[in-house]
């Protein structure tokens, strides 16, 4: 740790919002990652993507993203890890630094994968949680 970050922590009040990216590879992992998101989508309020079939921006996999806000965290995240089944998720926070978002600061649930670093920048808006398309009816 250097000195900067000794006197002055970071304060949560950077992270505007959470994504976990939930990817796949193959006919059985594209079935677990449909199995996921129906059962995410009946308890959770979050912001599901659009299936990405073929890897975009700085992921190697193809995968969908889950927008949530930082409430949603404590539920959401310990219900994937118990639930991935063997998929690779990402979840990183979303600061006003995305590079560093998605290579230093997030934590992985199963295997890590790479990350297209050179995609992503060093300074912009941070982006707020997505508007929920989710109406859940169960509890996790
Ligand atoms: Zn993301």
């Amino acid at each position: 740790m250097n000195a900067a970050q000794a006197n002055s922590p970071r304060p949560l009040a950077e992270i505007a919002s959470y994504h976990a990216h939930i990817y796949y590879d193959g006919q059985a992992e594209r079935q677990h990652a449909e199995w996921l998101r129906l059962r995410i989508g009946e308890r959770f309020r979050v912001r599901l993507g659009n299936w990405r079939d073929e890897p975009v921006g700085p992921h190697e996999q193809a995968m969908y993203q889950v927008s949530f806000a930082t409430e949603i965290f404590a539920t959401l995240v310990p219900w994937l890890m118990l639930n991935h089944g063997g998929l690779s998720i990402l979840i990183h926070p979303n600061t006003t630094n995305p590079k560093r978002d998605h290579l230093v600061d997030p934590l992985w649930i199963g295997r890590a994968l790479g990350v297209h670093a050179e995609v992503l920048g060093e300074e912009d808006e941070a982006e707020a949680a997505l508007e929920v398309n989710t109406e859940p009816t169960l509890g996790a």
